[in-house]
This record gives structure tokens, C-alpha cells and sequence, in this order.
């Protein structure tokens, strides 16, 4: 058994971080080349809150910790498209 975490650049501000991949906050890009929900650091995910008061939202606890690497979906490892 082992841990593992993602390592990737938030969406908003273009910083690399880590993260666990099935509990990090994201935002949904249309740009042609980097389509999909897309993982943003704490800071960035603060600072949306901050803005928004009016959405219910919490940043969960481990979303910026290691996660178990069994709790990760093989396919969701091959499937992701990465940028
Ligand atoms: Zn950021």
C-alpha cells in the first residue's frame, strides 16, 4: 500500500501544487485546450470563496494531502487528460 497525490498548475492562477485528485476543488475550463473540470490550489479556492459568500462551500480537509493510491480509480488515472 502506498500514497500518492497528483501534482498539476492550477487553473486560475497557473501555480503548480499538489493535490488529491478526488476531493480537490475545481473549475470547469472550455478552453479548447485544457476542456474539462480543472484542479485549483487552496489560495485560488479561498479566494473564490471569499467572492462568492452566497455558495455553500467548504474545501474538504484532504484535498490538498496525499491520498491513498487505492482509492484511485484505474481508469480514472488513464482516462484524465493531462495538460
Ligand atoms: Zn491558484
Amino acid at each position: 500500500m502506498g500514497y500518492t497525490f497528483m501534482l498539476s498548475y492550477c487553473a486560475a492562477c497557473k501555480r503548480a501544487f499538489t493535490f488529491n485528485p478526488l476531493r480537490v476543488p475545481s473549475i470547469i475550463l472550455k478552453d479548447k485546450e485544457e476542456e474539462g473540470n480543472q484542479p485549483i490550489c487552496k489560495p485560488c479556492a479561498l479566494r473564490w470563496m471569499k467572492y462568492h459568500p452566497e455558495v455553500k462551500f467548504t474545501i474538504p480537509s484532504d484535498a490538498y494531502e496525499p491520498v491513498d493510491e487505492n482509492e484511485i480509480p484505474w481508469d480514472y488515472i488513464t482516462n484524465r487528460k493531462t495538460h
